[in-house]
Order: C-alpha cells, then structure tokens, then sequence
C-alpha cells in the first residue's frame, strides 16, 4: 500500500496526472479541493466555513482540514495506494498526516513535485476558469493563491526532502510524458 503525495502549485496538474494515476495503478485519490466543492454544493457546516476562504484564494484553516481528512482516511480502505491531491498544503497538515499514517503503521511514500512555470500555471488556470466556471479561476484569486502557495505549500517540499521522499517532476510537455516521469518513481518504490 502506497501513500503519495502529489504536489505543486495550482494548476500544476495534480488533478490531471491523479486521474492517469488512479486508471494506470488502481490507485484511490484523496482531493481536498473536491472534497471541499462538494461540501460547498453540499451547503454543509464545513461547506458553509469554507467556501469565503477558497473564494478569497486564501487556505481553509488546518483545524478544518485535518478533522477532515482524518474522518476520510476512516472511511477508505484502499488496497493499492493512495494519492493525496492539495493536501499537505502546511506543514501543520504535512505533520499531521505524518502522525494519523504512523497510527497505522505507515507513512509518506513519496511527494511528487510537478514543477510549472508561473505564467504557465496562469494560463492553465485562466483556461480552466473558462472551462469549468470554477469560482476561484480568475486573474486576481489565482495570483492569491500562487502568493498562497510560495508562502505557506512550498516549504513543504523541504519538509519531505529532509525526509529522503521528495521528487521533482518537470511538469511541462505533454500529459503522457509527465506521467511518465511520476511512473518511473512509482516503479522504482517498488
Ligand atoms: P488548486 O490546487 O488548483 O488551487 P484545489 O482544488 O486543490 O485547487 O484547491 C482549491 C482551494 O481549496 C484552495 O485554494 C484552498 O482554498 C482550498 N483547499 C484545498 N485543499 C486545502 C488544504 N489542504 N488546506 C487548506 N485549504 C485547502
């Protein structure tokens, strides 16, 4: 049973290249952004606390997120591995989900680092936002969150380096090809 962590900016590709994950490998994926929208559709009491601060481009504060995410892991049990997708956004969650693995025995794998370029990740998002009418995917609340993300997610790369877990992935080119990438870590886990 695998525990990996995909991780980069917005629109790095983490919902993209899980998605290839989960057909190629039978892996379950854990998205913290999904679980949140669907709370928010849900018009839930976390929901309900959640969605002014997505809105804003701005983290859902860690005690939401662990209580979450802790409630979920209860809930699975997969059988291969599991991707987590946004989630350790701080390295509080990152500590946190070091400590709910170590209660089963297990840990973090490996942390897959998709690397974008900033005004790659703009255009991406601004598509997105076209796309889907995602309501954080305009100009001003993706800036927040690219600010978000160096500030508060990025630290955690070294987190996981110190670790000896942490990958880094060219995330340009094309989809096929950056799987590619984050297969030959997974297979190399043996
Ligand atoms: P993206 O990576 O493109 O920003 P996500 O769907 O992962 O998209 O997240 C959307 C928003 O949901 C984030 O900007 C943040 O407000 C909230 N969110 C998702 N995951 C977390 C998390 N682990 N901790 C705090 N906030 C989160």
């Amino acid at each position: 049973m695998l525990n990996l962590v995909i991780f980069g900016a917005p629109g790095s590709g983490k919902g993209t290249q899980s998605e290839v994950l989960i057909a190629q490998y039978g892996f379950d994926h854990l998205s913290t952004g999904d679980i949140l929208r669907a709370e928010i559709k849900a018009e839930s009491e976390l929901g309900k606390a959640a969605k002014s601060y997505i809105d804003a481009g701005q983290l859902v504060p860690d005690s939401l997120i662990i209580d979450m995410i802790e409630k979920v892991l209860q809930e699975r049990q997969p059988k291969k591995g599991l991707i987590f997708d946004g989630f350790p956004r701080t390295v509080p969650q990152a500590e946190a989900l070091d400590a709910l693995l170590s209660k089963h025995a297990t840990a973090v794998h490996a942390v897959l680092d998709l690397q974008v370029a900033e005004d790659e990740l703009v255009e991406r998002l601004l598509k997105r936002g076209q796309e889907s009418g995602r309501s954080d995917d305009n100009l001003e609340t993706i800036k927040k969150r690219l600010e978000v993300y160096h500030a508060q997610t990025a630290p955690i790369a070294q987190y996981y380096a110190q670790k000896g877990v942490h990958h880094a992935i060219a995330g340009s080119g094309a989809i096929s090809d950056i799987t590619a990438r984050i297969a030959a870590v997974i297979d190399a886990l043996g």
